[in-house]
């Protein structure tokens, strides 16, 4: 086994982030998604990603060279078997997950870890369906991968403190900041985060400001870059949704329960920046 060759599954947002941050650690890195179109625009989003760095002076144009190099494109999961370690980024839905951890493990080498950045999904319940739960782990990025420094480690109920510190120290060498994490719903970030968002739509919706005074609150009376309006259309209403009705299962406290207008706005299509409008409203 190449110790340092990884595959990452899934060429999305988040896998070409991945994608580009491990290259431009030194790895060869082995990229899968379901056909060649998907892979064709994740290597161009990532060609334009390296082209500002370079712009940025961050990297020559040698470098942006071989590290676009490093990446090889692949349809075939059969690819990730010589990795030593796997990261699945494909979409957010539990039993595409499962199936992708299920196939890993047949597939993989003994040793490898498979690990998975889902920002939602029980790391718990995704090992359960391999032989090797104590070698699946959660790395969670933020997204722009390349930009955000902190990965959230989630350790599984059976996650080994080796997986662990394997996962930890390959996360330093990325130059990013590791923070441990245990498994449960929203893990630490979308723990705290979802809520305020949540609450900041209850704001709205029972009329006591409006969408600008919300943000501008947030923005320059707490020093947050964007107020939670405005993130909540950056991330997508729907993902938003989604993570508050897993916290409000998995936790079953009242307090996560979604906010109404969030729902109605989900139902509408009205989902955000991706839609182009979501509580503001966005040309192209
Ligand atoms: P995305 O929709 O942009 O990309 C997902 C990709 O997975 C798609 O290209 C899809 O074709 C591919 N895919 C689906 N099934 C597959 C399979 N069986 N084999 C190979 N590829 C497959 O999604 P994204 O935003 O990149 O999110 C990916 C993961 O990262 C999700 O688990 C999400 O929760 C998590 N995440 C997202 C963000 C974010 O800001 N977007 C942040 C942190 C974590």
């Amino acid at each position: 086994m190449k110790t340092e060759m990884i595959s990452v599954i899934g060429a999305g947002t988040m896998g070409n982030g991945i994608a580009h941050t491990f290259a431009q650690s030194g790895y060869s890195v082995n990229l899968i998604d379901l056909n060649l179109d998907l892979l064709t625009k994740a290597i161009q989003v990532i060609s334009k990603n390296l082209d500002r760095q370079v712009k940025k002076e961050i990297i020559s144009k040698t470098d942006r060279d071989v590290i676009l190099s490093r990446i090889q494109p692949s349809v075939k999961m059969e690819t990730a078997a010589d990795s030593a370690l796997v990261i699945e980024a494909a979409t957010e839905n539990e039993a595409v997950k499962q199936n992708i951890f299920e196939k890993l493990d047949v597939l993989c080498a003994e040793n490898t870890i498979l690990a998975s950045n889902t920002s939602s999904i029980s790391i718990t319940k995704i090992g359960a369906v391999t032989n090797r739960p104590e070698k699946v782990i959660g790395m969670h990025f933020m997204n722009p991968v390349p930009v955000m420094k902190l990965v959230e480690i989630i350790r599984g109920h059976l996650t080994s403190d080796i997986t662990f510190d394997h996962i930890k120290t390959l996360t330093l060498k990325l130059d990013k900041t590791p923070v441990e994490v245990n498994d449960f719903p929203g893990f630490i970030s979308n723990r705290i985060l979802m809520p305020m968002i949540n609450e900041a739509i209850f704001t709205l919706m029972e009329g006591v400001a409006s969408k600008e005074a919300i943000d501008t609150v947030m923005k320059l009376g707490m020093a947050h870059p964007m107020g939670p309006l405005t993130l909540a259309d950056f991330i997508g209403l729907d993902v938003c949704l989604n993570i508050m009705n897993v916290m409000y299962d998995g936790l079953g406290d009242p307090k996560y329960r979604p906010c109404p207008l969030l729902k109605k706005m989900v139902a509408a299509g009205q989902l955000g920046r991706k839609t182009g409008n979501g509580f503001y409203t966005y040309e192209n």
